[in-house]
C-alpha cells in the first residue's frame, strides 16, 4: 500500500471490510490521547478492597509482602447475576495487583503469567455452571476503553448465550475447514510469518497486526499450537504470551493509547483455535462505522508492525 493511497482490504475469512486511508493520517502518534482520570479513594486498593461489606469477595491468589497478589471480586453493580432470569449470567472483576498505579504491563512477566493462570481458572470456575455458554475474559485501558478505575484490572463476563458475533466467526471459520481442509489461524501464521505484518514470534506465540485489523495499531496473539482456549496455554506459553504482551503495550504507552484485549476462547469445538486480540481505541467512530460497520483505519498494519518493532 502506497502513503497516499486508500485501500479497501476484506477479512481473511469474515464478511467484514476495512477502508486503510493514511492521508487522513497527518500527525501519526497524535490519534490518541489518554484522558486524565483522578480518584479520591480507590475501592480496588488494599485494605477497602478485602473487607466483606464494601466489596464482594471471590478469591485471593498468591501471597506476597502480607497481601494477595491477583484478587477476584465480584461486581457490586452487575449488568447480568446467576439471581436474575431476564438477565442470567455472571460477572467478576480480577485485580491484577495489589499496588495502585502500575498498569499490567509494568509488572514482572512471572506476575503476568500469574494472571493468566488467574484467567483460567475463572474462566474454567465460570465455564462450569448451570445455563452458561460462552464465557469472555478481557481488559479496558484507559477512560476511552471504557475502563473507570484506574487501578490494574481485567474482567469476566458469563452469558447464557452464544453472542451472535462469536457465532457468526465460528460459523465462518467451519467454512473455512470445509473449503481448505485446515484451520484458518493456523494458516494465517504460515502465510503472515515472513510477511510485512509480522511482528514478533518465537516457538509458542505469533504475533501480527491482520491483513484488515479495525483498529489503528491493532495485533493478534495467535498461540502457535492449535489449542481451543487460555486453559490449554502452558506456562512456556504464557511466558511468551507475557513477554510480547509486555513489549506491545509498552509501545502504546508512547502514543497514550487506550486499548481493549480480549481472549477469544474457541467454543467447545477441537477445530476451533483460541486468539488474544488487542484493540486500540480510536478517538471516535463517525456515521459510516456506527450506520455500516465499515470500519476506517488511518494505519495501514504495515505501518504498525514497523511501529511496534522499533
Ligand atoms: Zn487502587
Ligand atoms: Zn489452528
Amino acid at each position: 500500500m502506497s502513503e497516499q493511497e486508500s485501500e479497501i482490504r476484506k477479512d481473511y475469512f469474515l464478511d467484514r471490510y476495512v477502508v486503510f486511508a493514511p492521508k487522513r493520517l497527518k500527525k501519526p502518534k497524535k490519534i490518541y490521547q489518554k484522558p486524565e482520570t483522578v480518584v479520591a479513594e480507590c475501592v480496588f486498593c488494599p485494605p477497602y478492597v478485602n473487607d466483606p461489606s464494601k466489596q464482594i469477595q471471590i478469591k485471593d491468589y498468591g501471597k506476597k509482602n502480607n497481601t494477595w497478589e491477583v484478587k477476584v471480586i465480584g461486581n457490586l453493580y452487575p449488568a447480568l447475576s446467576l439471581n436474575n432470569m431476564k438477565a442470567y449470567g455472571e460477572q467478576e472483576v480480577i485485580i491484577e495487583t495489589p499496588e495502585h498505579g502500575k498498569e499490567i504491563h509494568e509488572l514482572p512477566v512471572e506476575h503476568m503469567v500469574k494472571v493468566f493462570d488467574v484467567y483460567a481458572d475463572r474462566y474454567e470456575t465460570m465455564m462450569a455452571k448451570d445455563g452458561i455458554c460462552y464465557t469472555i475474559v478481557f481488559k479496558n485501558e484507559g477512560g476511552r476503553a471504557g475502563a473507570s478505575i484506574p487501578h490494574s484490572h481485567s474482567q469476566l463476563i458469563s452469558l447464557p448465550m452464544i453472542p451472535p458475533k462469536i457465532a457468526k466467526e465460528a460459523a465462518a471459520v467451519d467454512k473455512y475447514i470445509d473449503r481448505h481442509g485446515s484451520c484458518p489461524y493456523c494458516d494465517i501464521v504460515k502465510s503472515e510469518r515472513k510477511g510485512p505484518r509480522a511482528i514478533f514470534e518465537d516457538d509458542n506465540f505469533f504475533v501480527l497486526s491482520p491483513y484488515a485489523s479495525e483498529s489503528p495499531y491493532g495485533v493478534w496473539f495467535i498461540p502457535k499450537r492449535h489449542i481451543r482456549s487460555i486453559s490449554d496455554l502452558k506456562p512456556n506459553e504464557k511466558l511468551s504470551l507475557a513477554n510480547f504482551l509486555k513489549k506491545i503495550l509498552f509501545k502504546l504507552d508512547e502514543i497514550d493509547a487506550s486499548y481493549n484485549y480480549f481472549i477469544q476462547n474457541s467454543l467447545d469445538l477441537e477445530s476451533h483455535h483460541m486468539i488474544i486480540k488487542l484493540a486500540p481505541r480510536p478517538n471516535i467512530w463517525a456515521g459510516l462505522e456506527l450506520g455500516t460497520g465499515i470500519i476506517i483505519n488511518p494505519v495501514p498494519p504495515e505501518e504498525a508492525t514497523k511501529f511496534y518493532q522499533n
